[in-house]
C-alpha cells in the first residue's frame, strides 16, 4: 500500500497513491490498482438509509475498499441530527463486522463522536478528515482513540504538534497531494520526502485488517 492522501473524491494519477471516497457506489470504471472508502455521507442520509446501506455492504466486502467512509455528522448541513446518528451507528457497526476502520466528516459536533466512542467502544480506529481544530481539541480526541487528518485548511498549530506516527494529509479532491505535504514539511521542519514516508507507513498501519 502507497497510499498518501488519506482522503480525496477523485482517482490520483498514480493509482494506489489516495483512498478514495466513492459515497455508497458504484466503483468507477477505471478502479484497477486504486484503493477506496465507500460510506454514507451525512448530507445524503435519508429516511430508507437501509437501502443506501445494502449497496455499501457489498462495497465492503471488496479488499480495494479498506474503510467506511466518509460518514458522521454536519450540524450544517443534511436531515436531522437523529437521522444523521442512526445512519451513523449503523455504519460503525459494519465498520466493526467488517473489520475496517472509519473516515468521519465531523462539522461542529465532536461531542457525539466523543459520545459515541465511548459508550459504544468499538475496536477500528476512526479518523476525522479535514480537521481544523486547535492542538486542545486535538488531545481531547487522541485520548478517546480518535485520529485527524490535515488538509490545506488547518490550524497550524496542531499540523505543527501532532506526533509524526499520527500524522495523516489530505487533498479532498481540492488541492494536490504534493501542495499539502509541501505546507507540512515548512510547519514541521521536516524535508518533503520525511513526511512523504511518514504518511505512507501511517496510511498503511490504519488500513489494514485488524
Ligand atoms: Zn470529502
Amino acid at each position: 500500500m502507497n497510499i498518501l492522501d488519506i482522503h480525496t473524491h477523485v482517482l490520483p494519477q498514480v493509482p494506489g497513491t489516495a483512498l478514495v471516497c466513492i459515497g455508497c457506489g458504484p466503483l468507477p470504471e477505471n478502479e484497477e490498482g486504486h484503493w477506496f472508502s465507500a460510506g454514507l455521507h451525512p448530507w445524503d442520509v435519508t429516511e430508507d438509509f437501509e437501502n443506501q446501506l445494502d449497496a455499501l455492504e457489498i462495497l465492503l466486502a471488496n479488499p480495494w475498499v479498506p474503510a467506511v467512509g466518509e460518514c458522521g455528522f454536519d450540524t450544517l448541513k443534511g436531515p436531522s441530527h437523529d437521522l444523521q446518528e442512526q445512519a451513523f451507528i449503523r455504519q460503525i457497526e459494519l465498520s466493526e463486522r467488517y473489520a475496517k476502520p472509519m473516515i468521519l466528516h465531523v462539522v461542529r459536533d465532536f461531542d457525539s463522536v466523543i459520545r459515541l466512542r465511548r459508550t459504544l467502544k468499538p475496536e477500528q480506529p476512526w479518523l476525522i478528515h479535514g480537521f481544523r481544530g486547535g492542538p486542545e481539541q486535538m488531545s481531547q480526541l487522541y485520548a478517546q482513540g480518535i485520529l485527524v487528518s490535515f488538509g490545506l485548511k488547518n490550524n497550524p498549530e496542531s499540523l505543527k504538534s501532532v506526533p509524526s506516527d499520527r500524522l495523516f494529509l489530505e487533498t479532498d479532491g481540492k488541492t494536490t497531494i504534493v501542495q499539502t505535504i509541501s505546507l507540512a514539511s515548512a510547519l514541521r521542519e521536516t524535508p518533503p520526502q520525511t513526511i512523504q514516508n511518514q504518511i505512507t507507513k501511517n496510511a498503511t498501519n490504519l488500513l489494514s485488517p485488524r
